[in-house]
Protein backbone atom coordinates (compact mmCIF):
# COMPACT_ATOMS: atom_id res chain seq x y z
CA UNK A 1 0.00 0.00 0.00
CA UNK A 2 2.65 2.57 1.17
CA UNK A 3 4.59 1.33 -2.26
CA UNK A 4 1.60 2.06 -4.23
CA UNK A 5 1.39 5.80 -2.93
CA UNK A 6 5.21 6.20 -3.13
CA UNK A 7 5.09 5.45 -7.19
CA UNK A 8 2.42 7.39 -7.49
CA UNK A 9 3.83 10.24 -6.44
CA UNK A 10 6.69 9.54 -7.76
CA UNK A 11 4.67 9.02 -11.37
CA UNK A 12 2.97 12.22 -10.85
CA UNK A 13 6.13 14.20 -9.96
CA UNK A 14 7.27 12.66 -13.92
CA UNK A 15 4.35 13.83 -15.25
CA UNK A 16 4.47 17.53 -14.10
CA UNK A 17 8.30 17.56 -15.17
CA UNK A 18 7.27 16.36 -17.76
CA UNK A 19 4.28 18.58 -18.26
CA UNK A 20 7.13 21.35 -17.67
CA UNK A 21 9.46 20.37 -20.29
CA UNK A 22 6.14 20.21 -23.21
CA UNK A 23 5.62 23.87 -22.16
CA UNK A 24 9.17 25.33 -21.71
CA UNK A 25 9.34 23.37 -25.39
CA UNK A 26 6.23 25.05 -26.36
CA UNK A 27 7.37 28.54 -25.43
CA UNK A 28 10.44 27.54 -27.27
CA UNK A 29 8.84 26.21 -30.29
CA UNK A 30 6.40 29.29 -30.79
CA UNK A 31 9.48 31.68 -29.88
CA UNK A 32 11.69 30.56 -32.65
CA UNK A 33 8.54 30.46 -35.03
CA UNK A 34 7.92 33.82 -34.77
CA UNK A 35 11.20 34.73 -35.12
CA UNK A 36 11.78 32.82 -37.90
CA UNK A 37 8.69 34.62 -39.82
CA UNK A 38 10.14 37.47 -39.15
CA UNK A 39 13.42 36.33 -41.06
CA UNK A 40 12.24 35.60 -43.85
CA UNK A 41 11.12 39.07 -44.36
CA UNK A 42 14.36 40.38 -43.89
CA UNK A 43 15.37 42.35 -46.65
CA UNK A 44 19.22 42.61 -45.96
CA UNK A 45 21.54 41.26 -43.98
CA UNK A 46 21.20 44.13 -41.71
CA UNK A 47 17.51 43.24 -40.79
CA UNK A 48 18.44 39.88 -40.36
CA UNK A 49 20.97 40.35 -37.34
CA UNK A 50 18.12 43.15 -36.19
CA UNK A 51 15.96 40.19 -35.87
CA UNK A 52 18.32 37.82 -34.07
CA UNK A 53 19.73 40.08 -31.98
CA UNK A 54 16.66 42.18 -30.65
CA UNK A 55 14.07 38.94 -31.19
CA UNK A 56 15.51 36.44 -29.22
CA UNK A 57 16.43 38.41 -26.02
CA UNK A 58 12.83 39.97 -26.40
CA UNK A 59 11.25 36.29 -26.38
CA UNK A 60 13.41 34.43 -24.09
CA UNK A 61 14.42 35.27 -20.25
CA UNK A 62 17.55 34.95 -19.25
CA UNK A 63 19.33 35.37 -22.71
CA UNK A 64 21.24 38.71 -23.07
CA UNK A 65 23.29 38.83 -26.20
CA UNK A 66 22.71 37.27 -29.26
CA UNK A 67 25.69 37.16 -32.35
CA UNK A 68 25.61 36.46 -35.45
CA UNK A 69 29.00 34.82 -36.65
CA UNK A 70 29.52 34.64 -40.60
CA UNK A 71 32.09 33.54 -42.37
CA UNK A 72 34.07 36.59 -44.21
CA UNK A 73 37.43 36.25 -44.94
CA UNK A 74 37.59 39.53 -47.26
CA UNK A 75 35.14 41.44 -44.95
CA UNK A 76 32.54 41.06 -48.08
CA UNK A 77 29.83 40.66 -45.75
CA UNK A 78 31.24 43.64 -43.08
CA UNK A 79 31.45 45.75 -46.38
CA UNK A 80 27.82 45.38 -47.08
CA UNK A 81 26.66 46.00 -43.36
CA UNK A 82 28.90 49.14 -43.66
CA UNK A 83 26.84 50.44 -46.37
CA UNK A 84 23.65 50.46 -43.91
CA UNK A 85 25.24 52.92 -41.25
CA UNK A 86 23.95 50.45 -38.33
CA UNK A 87 23.72 51.55 -34.56
CA UNK A 88 26.78 49.97 -32.04
CA UNK A 89 24.46 47.88 -30.78
CA UNK A 90 24.22 46.38 -34.10
CA UNK A 91 28.35 46.23 -34.66
CA UNK A 92 28.35 44.58 -31.71
CA UNK A 93 25.88 41.79 -32.69
CA UNK A 94 28.10 41.19 -35.92
CA UNK A 95 30.90 38.97 -35.71
CA UNK A 96 32.98 38.50 -39.63
CA UNK A 97 35.54 35.07 -39.15
CA UNK A 98 37.80 32.95 -41.21
CA UNK A 99 37.66 29.18 -42.11
CA UNK A 100 40.23 28.91 -39.03
CA UNK A 101 38.35 30.70 -36.04
CA UNK A 102 35.58 27.83 -37.22
CA UNK A 103 37.84 25.07 -36.65
CA UNK A 104 38.61 25.63 -33.13
CA UNK A 105 34.84 25.62 -32.25
CA UNK A 106 32.79 23.12 -34.49
CA UNK A 107 34.07 19.85 -35.84
CA UNK A 108 32.29 17.46 -38.32
CA UNK A 109 29.12 16.43 -37.91
CA UNK A 110 28.36 20.33 -37.15
CA UNK A 111 26.15 20.02 -34.10
CA UNK A 112 24.59 22.51 -31.57
CA UNK A 113 26.04 23.11 -28.28
CA UNK A 114 25.10 24.41 -25.65
CA UNK A 115 26.95 24.40 -21.98
CA UNK A 116 29.09 26.91 -19.60
CA UNK A 117 30.66 29.57 -21.92
CA UNK A 118 34.73 28.79 -22.24
CA UNK A 119 36.41 32.31 -22.55
CA UNK A 120 39.03 30.34 -25.04
CA UNK A 121 36.82 28.80 -27.37
CA UNK A 122 33.58 31.34 -27.12
CA UNK A 123 35.30 34.48 -26.49
CA UNK A 124 35.61 34.89 -30.07
CA UNK A 125 31.31 34.56 -30.52
CA UNK A 126 30.92 37.57 -27.96
CA UNK A 127 33.27 39.51 -28.77
CA UNK A 128 31.93 42.83 -26.82
CA UNK A 129 30.80 40.72 -23.84
CA UNK A 130 32.33 40.45 -20.17
CA UNK A 131 29.40 38.53 -18.41
CA UNK A 132 28.57 35.30 -20.73
CA UNK A 133 28.03 32.19 -18.33
CA UNK A 134 26.22 29.56 -20.32
CA UNK A 135 25.97 29.76 -24.01
CA UNK A 136 23.93 28.25 -26.79
CA UNK A 137 26.00 27.97 -30.18
CA UNK A 138 24.52 26.99 -33.08
CA UNK A 139 26.44 26.19 -36.69
CA UNK A 140 24.88 27.55 -39.93
CA UNK A 141 25.41 25.04 -42.20
CA UNK A 142 24.37 25.79 -46.02
CA UNK A 143 24.54 22.90 -49.16
CA UNK A 144 26.86 21.15 -46.79
CA UNK A 145 29.22 24.46 -45.84
CA UNK A 146 29.50 25.71 -42.38
CA UNK A 147 28.81 29.64 -43.62
CA UNK A 148 28.51 30.43 -39.89
CA UNK A 149 27.21 30.33 -36.17
CA UNK A 150 24.22 31.68 -34.35
CA UNK A 151 24.98 32.30 -30.83
CA UNK A 152 23.02 32.89 -27.68
CA UNK A 153 24.81 33.64 -24.84
CA UNK A 154 23.28 34.34 -21.26
CA UNK A 155 24.70 35.87 -17.78
CA UNK A 156 23.21 32.72 -15.98
CA UNK A 157 26.14 30.06 -16.27
CA UNK A 158 23.21 26.93 -15.87
CA UNK A 159 20.64 28.70 -18.46
CA UNK A 160 21.97 26.25 -21.28
CA UNK A 161 23.07 22.93 -19.98
CA UNK A 162 24.61 19.89 -22.02
CA UNK A 163 21.81 17.96 -21.74
CA UNK A 164 19.30 20.18 -22.97
CA UNK A 165 17.47 18.75 -26.80
CA UNK A 166 19.01 21.15 -29.37
CA UNK A 167 16.22 19.93 -32.07
CA UNK A 168 14.38 23.44 -32.30
CA UNK A 169 18.08 25.25 -32.23
CA UNK A 170 18.74 23.34 -35.01
CA UNK A 171 15.99 23.49 -37.22
CA UNK A 172 16.18 27.57 -36.09
CA UNK A 173 19.86 27.66 -37.19
CA UNK A 174 18.74 25.70 -40.55
CA UNK A 175 16.37 28.41 -41.19
CA UNK A 176 18.86 31.02 -40.03
CA UNK A 177 21.62 29.83 -42.57
CA UNK A 178 19.10 29.50 -45.41
CA UNK A 179 18.41 33.65 -44.73
CA UNK A 180 21.96 34.43 -44.49
CA UNK A 181 22.46 32.73 -47.76
CA UNK A 182 19.58 34.59 -49.36
CA UNK A 183 19.87 37.56 -48.27
CA UNK A 184 23.58 38.00 -48.93
CA UNK A 185 23.10 36.96 -52.67
CA UNK A 186 20.40 39.26 -52.75
CA UNK A 187 22.34 42.48 -51.63
CA UNK A 188 25.40 40.71 -54.08
CA UNK A 189 22.65 40.97 -56.76
CA UNK A 190 21.72 44.81 -55.62
CA UNK A 191 25.74 45.77 -55.64
CA UNK A 192 26.61 44.41 -59.10
CA UNK A 193 24.07 46.06 -60.38
CA UNK A 194 25.58 49.57 -59.34
CA UNK A 195 29.26 48.73 -59.55
CA UNK A 196 32.04 48.61 -62.42
CA UNK A 197 33.24 44.87 -62.19
CA UNK A 198 36.53 46.35 -63.55
CA UNK A 199 37.31 48.95 -61.13
CA UNK A 200 35.48 47.84 -58.10
CA UNK A 201 33.96 51.24 -57.59
CA UNK A 202 30.33 52.58 -58.02
CA UNK A 203 29.21 52.81 -61.78
CA UNK A 204 27.17 55.41 -63.62
CA UNK A 205 24.18 54.31 -62.48
CA UNK A 206 24.93 54.34 -58.90
CA UNK A 207 26.41 58.25 -59.18
CA UNK A 208 23.42 59.74 -61.05
CA UNK A 209 21.51 57.96 -58.17
CA UNK A 210 23.20 59.49 -55.62
CA UNK A 211 23.43 63.06 -57.43
CA UNK A 212 19.32 62.69 -57.06
CA UNK A 213 19.78 62.59 -53.10
CA UNK A 214 22.55 65.18 -52.75
CA UNK A 215 20.50 67.51 -54.73
CA UNK A 216 17.56 67.03 -52.77
CA UNK A 217 19.78 67.04 -49.56
CA UNK A 218 21.52 70.44 -51.14
CA UNK A 219 17.73 71.87 -51.41
CA UNK A 220 17.41 70.87 -47.89
CA UNK A 221 20.40 72.66 -46.20
CA UNK A 222 22.57 75.29 -47.47
CA UNK A 223 25.68 73.98 -47.73
CA UNK A 224 27.23 73.45 -51.14
CA UNK A 225 27.51 70.48 -53.02
CA UNK A 226 30.88 69.91 -55.96
CA UNK A 227 31.30 67.76 -58.48
CA UNK A 228 34.22 66.80 -59.73
CA UNK A 229 34.86 65.13 -63.45
CA UNK A 230 38.30 63.60 -63.96
CA UNK A 231 39.55 62.39 -66.96
CA UNK A 232 42.94 60.27 -67.54
CA UNK A 233 44.92 62.17 -69.81
CA UNK A 234 45.77 60.54 -73.69
CA UNK A 235 44.58 57.08 -72.40
CA UNK A 236 44.05 55.60 -75.86
CA UNK A 237 48.03 55.98 -76.03
CA UNK A 238 48.57 53.60 -72.66
CA UNK A 239 46.33 51.34 -75.05
CA UNK A 240 48.11 51.55 -78.18
CA UNK A 241 51.59 51.78 -76.54
CA UNK A 242 51.17 48.21 -73.83
CA UNK A 243 47.60 46.81 -74.79
CA UNK A 244 44.51 46.87 -73.62
CA UNK A 245 45.25 44.55 -70.47
CA UNK A 246 47.59 47.36 -69.32
CA UNK A 247 45.12 49.55 -69.59
CA UNK A 248 43.02 47.96 -68.08
CA UNK A 249 45.72 47.76 -65.17
CA UNK A 250 45.99 51.81 -65.14
CA UNK A 251 42.29 52.27 -64.60
CA UNK A 252 41.77 50.18 -61.86
CA UNK A 253 45.21 51.85 -59.91
CA UNK A 254 43.79 55.21 -61.33
CA UNK A 255 40.14 54.56 -59.75
CA UNK A 256 41.85 53.53 -56.34
CA UNK A 257 43.87 56.78 -56.35
CA UNK A 258 40.98 58.52 -56.34
CA UNK A 259 39.53 56.47 -53.58
CA UNK A 260 42.13 57.39 -51.14
CA UNK A 261 41.90 61.15 -50.54
CA UNK A 262 37.57 60.74 -50.33
CA UNK A 263 35.76 60.97 -46.90
CA UNK A 264 32.54 58.47 -46.59
CA UNK A 265 30.22 60.76 -47.49
CA UNK A 266 32.15 61.29 -51.02
CA UNK A 267 30.80 59.42 -53.67
CA UNK A 268 33.36 58.50 -56.63
CA UNK A 269 32.36 56.57 -59.43
CA UNK A 270 33.51 55.33 -62.91
CA UNK A 271 31.17 57.23 -65.35
CA UNK A 272 32.19 55.36 -68.57
CA UNK A 273 35.80 54.61 -70.29
CA UNK A 274 38.69 56.22 -68.68
CA UNK A 275 36.23 58.86 -67.06
CA UNK A 276 35.65 59.86 -63.47
CA UNK A 277 33.37 61.53 -61.42
CA UNK A 278 33.40 62.58 -57.69
CA UNK A 279 30.11 64.35 -55.49
CA UNK A 280 31.42 66.24 -52.76
CA UNK A 281 28.62 67.46 -50.36
CA UNK A 282 28.87 69.97 -48.18
CA UNK A 283 32.10 70.86 -49.62
CA UNK A 284 33.22 75.14 -50.16
CA UNK A 285 34.82 75.26 -53.81
CA UNK A 286 37.85 76.49 -51.93
CA UNK A 287 38.10 72.59 -49.98
CA UNK A 288 36.86 70.73 -53.19
CA UNK A 289 39.65 72.21 -55.23
CA UNK A 290 42.46 71.38 -52.84
CA UNK A 291 40.82 67.68 -52.83
CA UNK A 292 41.04 68.26 -56.80
CA UNK A 293 44.83 69.49 -57.08
CA UNK A 294 45.67 66.87 -54.14
CA UNK A 295 44.21 64.14 -56.67
CA UNK A 296 45.81 65.43 -59.49
CA UNK A 297 49.24 65.22 -57.76
CA UNK A 298 48.62 62.03 -56.65
CA UNK A 299 47.80 60.41 -59.69
CA UNK A 300 50.97 62.04 -61.55
CA UNK A 301 53.28 60.65 -58.72
CA UNK A 302 51.95 56.89 -58.97
CA UNK A 303 54.06 53.99 -59.34
CA UNK A 304 53.67 50.79 -60.86
CA UNK A 305 55.12 47.43 -60.21
CA UNK A 306 54.05 46.12 -63.52
CA UNK A 307 57.65 45.56 -65.53
CA UNK A 308 56.53 47.31 -68.16
CA UNK A 309 55.15 50.32 -66.53
CA UNK A 310 58.69 51.25 -64.89
CA UNK A 311 58.88 55.08 -65.00
CA UNK A 312 55.31 55.68 -66.93
CA UNK A 313 53.63 58.35 -65.58
CA UNK A 314 50.11 58.59 -65.92
CA UNK A 315 48.19 62.22 -65.64
CA UNK A 316 44.38 63.20 -65.25
CA UNK A 317 42.66 66.78 -65.95
CA UNK A 318 39.64 67.54 -63.76
CA UNK A 319 36.97 69.80 -64.50
CA UNK A 320 35.26 71.00 -60.75
CA UNK A 321 31.37 72.98 -60.07
CA UNK A 322 29.53 73.36 -57.44
CA UNK A 323 26.12 73.91 -56.21
CA UNK A 324 25.86 77.28 -54.09
CA UNK A 325 23.36 78.04 -51.42
CA UNK A 326 22.49 80.83 -53.61
CA UNK A 327 20.92 78.91 -56.07
CA UNK A 328 22.55 77.66 -59.63
CA UNK A 329 21.63 79.31 -62.79
CA UNK A 330 20.31 76.19 -64.49
CA UNK A 331 16.82 75.56 -64.74
CA UNK A 332 14.52 72.93 -62.86
CA UNK A 333 17.56 70.56 -63.15
CA UNK A 334 20.61 71.26 -60.91
CA UNK A 335 22.20 67.97 -61.31
CA UNK A 336 22.18 67.66 -64.52
CA UNK A 337 23.14 71.53 -64.78
CA UNK A 338 26.17 70.94 -61.86
CA UNK A 339 27.58 67.74 -63.90
CA UNK A 340 27.70 69.57 -67.64
CA UNK A 341 29.42 72.48 -65.81
CA UNK A 342 32.09 70.11 -64.30
CA UNK A 343 31.95 68.42 -67.63
CA UNK A 344 32.57 71.75 -69.26
CA UNK A 345 35.10 72.94 -67.07
CA UNK A 346 36.86 69.57 -67.75
CA UNK A 347 36.81 70.70 -71.64
CA UNK A 348 39.01 73.70 -70.45
CA UNK A 349 41.43 71.66 -68.53
CA UNK A 350 42.21 69.62 -71.92
CA UNK A 351 41.85 72.42 -74.22
CA UNK A 352 44.53 74.10 -71.85
CA UNK A 353 47.03 71.73 -71.97
CA UNK A 354 45.24 68.58 -70.00
CA UNK A 355 46.97 67.29 -65.95
CA UNK A 356 45.31 70.29 -63.95
CA UNK A 357 42.18 71.46 -62.24
CA UNK A 358 39.70 73.89 -63.92
CA UNK A 359 36.69 75.17 -61.97
CA UNK A 360 33.58 76.22 -63.74
CA UNK A 361 32.56 79.85 -63.69
CA UNK A 362 35.59 81.29 -61.63
CA UNK A 363 37.39 79.80 -65.03
CA UNK A 364 40.50 79.67 -62.50
CA UNK A 365 42.77 76.81 -63.26
CA UNK A 366 44.42 76.84 -60.31
CA UNK A 367 47.57 74.36 -61.50
CA UNK A 368 49.44 73.15 -64.39
CA UNK A 369 51.33 70.22 -64.52
P1 LIG B 1 42.22 62.86 -73.70
O1 LIG B 1 43.45 63.29 -73.00
O2 LIG B 1 41.70 63.87 -74.63
O3 LIG B 1 41.18 62.42 -72.74
O4 LIG B 1 42.63 61.62 -74.61
P2 LIG B 1 42.26 60.11 -74.43
O5 LIG B 1 43.13 59.31 -75.31
O6 LIG B 1 42.28 59.77 -72.99
O7 LIG B 1 40.75 60.12 -74.86
P3 LIG B 1 39.97 59.30 -75.95
O8 LIG B 1 38.53 59.56 -75.69
O9 LIG B 1 40.50 59.59 -77.33
O10 LIG B 1 40.30 57.78 -75.65
C1 LIG B 1 39.82 57.12 -74.54
C2 LIG B 1 40.30 55.70 -74.61
O11 LIG B 1 39.93 54.97 -73.45
C3 LIG B 1 39.76 54.94 -75.78
C4 LIG B 1 39.26 53.65 -75.21
O12 LIG B 1 39.72 52.55 -75.95
C5 LIG B 1 39.87 53.62 -73.85
N1 LIG B 1 39.04 52.87 -72.91
C6 LIG B 1 37.78 53.12 -72.54
N2 LIG B 1 37.36 52.17 -71.66
C7 LIG B 1 38.39 51.32 -71.47
C8 LIG B 1 38.57 50.15 -70.69
O13 LIG B 1 37.70 49.68 -69.97
N3 LIG B 1 39.78 49.52 -70.76
C9 LIG B 1 40.79 50.01 -71.53
N4 LIG B 1 41.95 49.36 -71.51
N5 LIG B 1 40.62 51.09 -72.31
C10 LIG B 1 39.46 51.75 -72.28
MG1 LIG C 1 40.98 60.76 -71.66
MG1 LIG D 1 37.36 60.59 -71.98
Amino acid sequence: MEDDRIKLQQCRRRTTMLEDRIRSNEHILYGFHSIEIDMVGAHSLGDLIDVLSQGIPKTFHNVECVTLACLDPEYELTRMLEGGQQSDQFNRSFVPLEQSDFDTIYQQPYKPWLGQFQPAQHGILFPHQNSVGSVAIAPLVFRGQLIGSLNQGSQKSTHFTSGAATDLLEHLAAVTAMCVDNTVSHERLKLDGLTDSLTGISNRRFFERRLKEEVGRWRRSATNLCCVVVDIDHFKQVNDRFGHHVGDIVLERVARELGKVLRSSDVLARYGGEEFVLLLPETPVAVACEIAERLRHDVAAMEFDEEVLAGFQVTVSLGLASLTPQGMQGGDSPGDWLFQQADSALYRAKNSGRNRVVVAAHETQVSAG
